[in-house]
């Protein structure tokens, strides 16, 4: 028999929802067991050092200023730095400078929200754009979304970009010291005021009815079973798409939800030289629509290589050999450097394969045509008993962040919260 515990709430999933959601119950004194896969906290955000550089893996900019990791941000005091935002377009074989939102502007000017929902794609195709607009506005949603145009929804993409301006979105920030600082923060609030992080545990099963759950999970290779009047959920889009984690009785809205929703593709590569050896008027983001690794940006010695959606889907079938040798390509045609100084230069390729991490299985979630709806219905509490957190639970569109993560643990903590004064 699985060894059982109990525990008033149970939080499955050790990434920023779910830390945060542990943090804020921990600071109400409400006790909570936090159930996380992997021996490290923080799932998608994931910062590794090389001496003193933080090299990030996952998640590394701080997209516009959402109050609520601000706050977070400013409580952990940890340093941020502003990121350049100088933008380049490689086009024809020369860098020149762009301005990137123009261009993006009066593509996304042209979405009319009275109409019916379509894709990106096909929103464009009914429409005459600049052609050059056209290709950078395209660049832009696979990219910054991880999607696939003809499956994003323009509905979505418009409300996004609203949400964004009201945080100011077009700024943006780094952790100086990587995003691990947050992690680590939310990890000692929760051990200070008495909270419990059980890494290493895999949850295998949530059996539920009103106002009690047991969920079963393996401990380090052995089963265990830990019992709770409440569970918040937390788990990656990719994880319910898996069907992975059985729910018993199953609901079958929801899991109707996490099939539509898309869970794309990110590729990243952070090329990490011994020395900055470009010159400083070209740091920033350099966009290379035509080039299979068509995003880089510079940060000190690191130059990082992004793409997402279909470029990311072709990618992630590349060995590392392969990946390693087609940046060195791209970026010997962008600096028109060759390609063996480049490589002389070179300290090391740090990449991480997120489609097949087991417990993750994909990069972040973006919103299909006529799929607004789909993060709210996920999110919905289920009997005051489980309730429902995550990067895709968030009411604005703006999908795939850590402020969304962070604000959607917040909301999910808060729901039980409420419950919880209401019923003692
Ligand atoms: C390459 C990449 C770059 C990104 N860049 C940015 C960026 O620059 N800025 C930004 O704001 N956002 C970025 N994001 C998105 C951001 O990282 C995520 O939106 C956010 O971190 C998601 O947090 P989460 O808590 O919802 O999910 P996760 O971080 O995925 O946490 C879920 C946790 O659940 C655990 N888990 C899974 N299965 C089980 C199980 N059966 N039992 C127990 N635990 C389980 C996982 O191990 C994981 O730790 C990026 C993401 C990727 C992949």
């Amino acid at each position: 028999m699985p060894r059982s515990t109990r525990t008033p709430v149970i939080i499955i999933g050790g990434g920023i929802a779910g830390l945060a959601a542990a943090a804020r119950l921990a600071a109400q004194g409400i006790p909570a067991t936090l159930l996380e896969a992997k021996a490290r906290l923080g799932g998608r955000v994931h910062t590794i050092y090389q001496g003193s550089t933080p090299i990030e893996l996952g998640a590394e900019f701080i997209h516009g200023q959402n109050k609520a990791l601000m706050k977070t941000i400013h409580e952990a005091r940890l340093s941020v730095r502003e990121v350049c935002l100088r933008h380049l377009l490689f086009s024809e074989g020369t860098l020149k400078k762009q301005t990137l939102f123009q261009a993006i502007e009066e593509v996304f000017d042209a979405i009319d929200l009275r109409k019916p929902d379509q894709s990106f794609r096909s929103f464009l195709d009914a429409h005459v754009f600049d052609e050059q607009a056209r290709q950078i506005a395209l660049h832009y949603v696979e990219g910054f979304n991880a999607a696939h145009a003809d499956r994003i929804s323009v509905h979505a993409l418009l409300h996004a970009e609203q949400a964004a301006d009201r945080i100011n979105g077009s700024w943006q920030g780094r952790l100086t010291r990587g995003y691990a600082g947050l992690v680590r923060f939310l990890e000692r609030r929760i051990n200070n005021a008495g909270g419990r992080i059980l890494p290493e545990a895999v949850v295998k099963r949530v059996t539920w009815k009103e106002g009690s759950a047991e969920v079963v999970y393996s401990h380090r290779g052995k089963p265990k079973t830990e019992t709770g009047s409440a569970v918040i959920v937390t788990l990656p889009i990719g994880i319910w798409k898996s069907d992975k984690v059985v729910f018993q009785p199953a609901f079958t809205e929801k899991r109707h939800a996490a099939h539509e929703l898309e869970f794309g593709n990110v590729s990243k590569i952070i090329l990490q030289f011994r020395r900055q050896w470009w010159p400083k008027s070209l740091d920033g983001f350099i966009h290379a629509p035509a080039e299979p690794l068509p995003t880089w940006w510079t940060s000190g010695a690191l130059l990082t290589g992004w793409a997402g959606g279909p470029h990311a889907d072709v990618l992630l079938r590349l060995s590392p050999a392969r990946l390693k040798a087609l940046c060195l390509d791209v970026l010997s045609r962008i600096f028109s450097e060759p390609r063996s100084r480049l490589e002389s230069r070179l300290l090391q390729v740090h990449t991480y394969d997120w489609l097949r991490d087991p417990d993750v299985r994909g990069a972040y979630s973006y919103i299909p045509v006529n799929g607004l709806e789909l993060p709210k219905i996920l999110a919905a509490p289920l009997c005051d008993t489980l309730f429902f957190a995550g990067e895709a639970m968030v009411f604005d569109a703006q999908t795939g962040t850590v402020f969304g993560a962070l604000e959607s643990g917040l909301r999910a903590a808060d729901e039980v919260i409420k419950h919880w004064r209401e019923t003692r």
